[in-house]
């Protein structure tokens, strides 16, 4: 019989203690949502069931207790850490739905600067493990830009990938081994070795599963030499996307290793570039790092290969260097940029996605041009390519808009969606990747089965198998 939201919360103290289970009304609809749909925390309008409660748990054991009364109950659960999601992971749309918050699990186990591996708790922020690296001449090479609020839980159940993926990879290059607990209470432990041969990778079990197949309550990743003196930036202004991409291309496939290389188009790049690039100027740009041989190799290769296209006019390195200085975001520009929403009604949304170098320009043309054809109200249209690889890159696309004759919880359904499902169909039509780094959520899940194609029933047979009952995250990857 299903549980009263009452019993639910109960149950919920009796394993954790009442103070760690939160049932204050305005705080339980703050949870319901997530940055998909932040305008309604912006403007206080809230349209999803709110949760029956929060439960904050500190340990393993309480995670496992947790996990094992929610599948005798039937109970929805979704897992939290930093609360940084895009793509409505965190949305509770199962009425009566248990939060449960690992934020409260926030020791560092340890950084071992021999093995070059350090363990966190799911609820560390990355800031704080990068801090403590940097404190014995190290770090995690990790950088996505929300380093400040979002935890490595939530970093890795949702393949999270940094600034400096290009020489560091993603969090999966990064993760050794992990802690997981999954449906029922089951605690698995993935051994902390730098490599082995014996069976699939059961890491990629784990790594992604966006709380839809268990909850991560500890992780070890890889740690790297710290040498920010031997950082070196180099840029140009170029005046075609497709010209960028073959530079960017020709780069990567010589095996240079930069740390960033990235491609803006004039309506992205406009936002940040604008005091040195023209109106229609794209600009290119890279930073080196590692050993100072390695950094300065990497760096006059770049410069050798961009030289051959005359196009590409040279910048003045310290402003790369000036725009790269203000890239993170903390709390307190997460807080400013909900501000200027509440007051301006113009909203910033940005969705991402990946192809190899023959689809890349054709799904960024097509997908801004059917964007500026069919949404109305676009105040700013762009994107930029931040992720490379030998065989392909990202495109990560920026877009602002006026929010004309709509409420602000109607947001989502009058501009956000339609601009991912012209995103979404361009990708798939050229064969990319509708979700580069941000997860599926349950934003992008009504894509998933044409995302997979095929290899759609292994991903199924993965939910059967692992959450029986489907009390995890319901609609978050596998469509509701
Ligand atoms: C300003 C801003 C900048 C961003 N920049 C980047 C970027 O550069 N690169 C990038 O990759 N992403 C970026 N993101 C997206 C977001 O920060 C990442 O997806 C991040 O990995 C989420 O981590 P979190 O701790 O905040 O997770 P949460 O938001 O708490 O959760 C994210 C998802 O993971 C699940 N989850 C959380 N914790 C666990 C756990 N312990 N076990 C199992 N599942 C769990 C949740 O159910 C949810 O589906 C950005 C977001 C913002 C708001």
């Amino acid at each position: 019989m299903e549980l009263s939201r009452e019993a639910i919360v109960e149950g919920m103290q009796e394993i954790l203690g009442a103070e760690n289970v939160d049932t204050d009304e305005q705080l339980l609809q703050q949870r319901s949502i997530d940055n998909f749909r932040k305008l309604e925390n912006i403007f206080g309008v809230y349209t999803l069931p709110p949760p029956a409660a929060i439960a904050h748990v500190g340990s393993t054991e309480e995670v496992a207790a947790v996990l094992a009364f929610a599948e005798q109950h039937g109970i929805n659960v979704v897992p939290r850490t930093g609360g940084t999601a895009t793509e409505g992971g965190l949305e509770t749309h199962v009425p009566n739905s248990i939060v449960l918050d690992g934020g409260r699990m926030n020791e560092i186990i340890g950084v071992d600067a021999y093995n070059m591996q350090a363990t966190a708790q799911c609820g560390v922020p990355l800031q704080e493990l990068e801090d403590r690296a940097r404190a014995v001449g190290l770090t995690t090479g990790h950088s996505p830009q929300s380093k400040p609020v979002a935890h490595m839980g939530g970093l890795v159940a949702t393949r999270s990938i940094g600034q400096f993926s290009t020489l560091y990879g993603g969090i999966e290059d990064m993760v050794v081994g992990l802690e997981a607990v999954f449906p029922g209470g089951q605690v698995t432990r993935i051994k902390n070795v730098p490599r082995r041969a014996a069976g699939p990778d059961i890491r990629h079990v784990v790594i992604g599963n966006e709380g839809a197949l268990c909850f991560i309550t500890e992780v070890t990743v890889k740690l790297f030499p710290y040498l920010p003196e031997n950082n070196l930036f180099l840029g140009w202004t170029l005046k075609s996307m497709k010209t960028g991409f073959e530079a960017l291309r020709e780069v990567m496939v010589a095996g240079y290793k930069p740390s960033v290389a990235r491609l803006y188009d004039p309506g992205d790049g406009g936002i940040h570039f604008s005091h040195f690039a023209g109106e229609d100027d794209c600009v290119l740009l890279f930073m080196a790092e590692g050993a100072a041989g390695i950094a300065r190799a990497t760096a006059e290769g770049i410069d050798e290969i961009v030289a051959r296209y005359p196009e590409c006019v040279k910048v003045d390195s310290g402003l790369i260097e000036a725009w790269f200085n203000d890239l993170v975001w903390d709390a307190s520009k997460i807080t400013a940029e909900d501000e200027r929403i509440r007051r301006t009604r113009n909203v910033n949304r940005t969705t991402e996605i990946s192809g190899d170098w023959s689809s890349i320009n054709d799904i960024y043309e097509a997908a801004i041009e059917r964007i500026r054809n069919e949404i109305p109200d676009l105040t700013i249209l762009g994107g930029h390519s931040s992720h490379s690889y030998i065989n392909g890159t990202n495109m990560y696309f920026n877009y602002f808009y006026d929010l004309v004759d709509c409420g602000p919880e109607e947001e989502v359904t009058k501009y956000y969606l339609p601009i991912i499902s012209i995103i979404c169909e361009e990708t798939l039509r050229h064969g990319g990747s509708i979700v580069h780094h941000h997860g599926i959520g349950k934003a992008r899940a009504p894509w998933v089965k044409d995302e997979y194609g095929s290899s759609y029933p292994i991903l199924e047979t993965l939910k059967h198998a692992f959450d029986p009952s489907g009390i995890m995250n319901r609609g978050t990857i596998i469509p509701g």
